[in-house]
């Protein structure tokens, strides 16, 4: 019998690939089921060699990171120049990003710079429907060029960009909380190929180890472009555009909307009044940009 063991651990060191795994699983059956001391054995042959396996694609990794990084430096989410961190600024982009963090109204997150107070008047005059609102960095010339970069350039990387400034700013909570980026409508998808704000929201996932759900609100037509409209025009432009595709994904759960930018609000407005009425319990947004006065957009 220990002959037969040591030809089984014997077999577990010389095999190779995915033939080498079945032949180990193979090895471990016959280990186990021969006498239990042949269980160390197995388990000292087997954590030998996963640990070299890990160390070679651990280096394999670094070397192929590291080529990677020779040959397609990371750069600059606003201009381009190569810098030394990826999905970062560099040091001029730096001092012209105006970020937004946690600061601001409690509710909806509008700066509230030399104030005492934690509400805005607009809050305290009629709560909004979205419980707490918060944007990465204001909107400018930089953000907006890096939210244009990944939704009409498809530079897939700035959603990286976006998701690593906007991650601390998802609030905390339980199990029950789901990522859900604001929908496209079908055919918009069909010609852009992707939803920027999924991507977003499933690198947010990704860092937050939350769902994220890119199907659980659906744009049921097609609203025109908000551009130059005002806030109640754009209420109304989006008024009932938004469906909750299955009411049992958002349920008592707290929602997470995501999205690139946030002018007036009236599309997350639109979005959290149909997750409420599937009971959703709460509804927060968090955006990439934030356009701090929305009469710059009449302009
Ligand atoms: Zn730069
Ligand atoms: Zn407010």
């Amino acid at each position: 019998m220990r002959s037969k063991q040591s030809a089984n651990a014997r077999s577990c060191r010389n095999g190779s690939g995915p033939r080498r795994n079945a032949r180990s699983l193979r090895c471990a059956r016959n280990c186990m089921s021969n006498n239990s001391s042949g269980t160390a054995v197995l388990v000292r042959c087997r954590c030998v060699r996963d640990k070299r396996r890990d160390m070679l694609g651990r280096g394999l990794r670094n070397c192929a990171r590291w080529a990677l990084d020779f040959a397609l430096p990371p750069r600059c989410a606003g201009c381009g120049v190569v810098v030394s961190d990826a999905h970062s600024f560099c040091a001029d982009c730096w001092k012209r990003v105006e970020f937004l963090g946690q600061g601001g109204c409690a509710t909806c997150g509008i700066p509230l710079r030399a104030t005492d107070i934690d509400t805005c008047a607009a809050c305290l005059a009629k709560p909004p429907r979205i419980a707490r609102t918060r944007a990465a960095v204001a909107y400018d010339e930089l953000s907006r060029s890096v939210a244009i970069r990944l939704k009409y350039g498809r530079k897939v990387a700035a959603a990286k960009t976006m998701a690593r400034y906007m991650l601390p700013l998802v609030g905390e909570g339980g199990a029950d909380r789901l990522l859900v980026p604001v929908p496209l409508h079908r055919t918009r998808l069909w010609w852009r190929g992707f939803n920027q704000s999924a991507l977003v929201a499933h690198e947010l996932a990704k860092g937050l180890d939350i769902d994220s759900d890119p199907f659980a609100l659906i744009r049921v037509r097609r609203t025109p472009p908000l551009k130059g409209m005002t806030a109640l025009q754009r209420r109304k432009a989006v008024a009932g555009a938004f469906r909750v595709r299955d009411k049992a994904a958002v349920a008592g759960k707290t929602i997470v909307l995501v999205d690139d930018v946030l002018t007036t609000g009236s599309t997350a407005e639109a979005c959290a009044r149909a997750l409420k009425r599937a009971g959703a319990v709460r509804v927060e947004l968090v955006t990439w940009a934030r356009v701090v006065r929305p009469a710059q957009l009449m302009r």
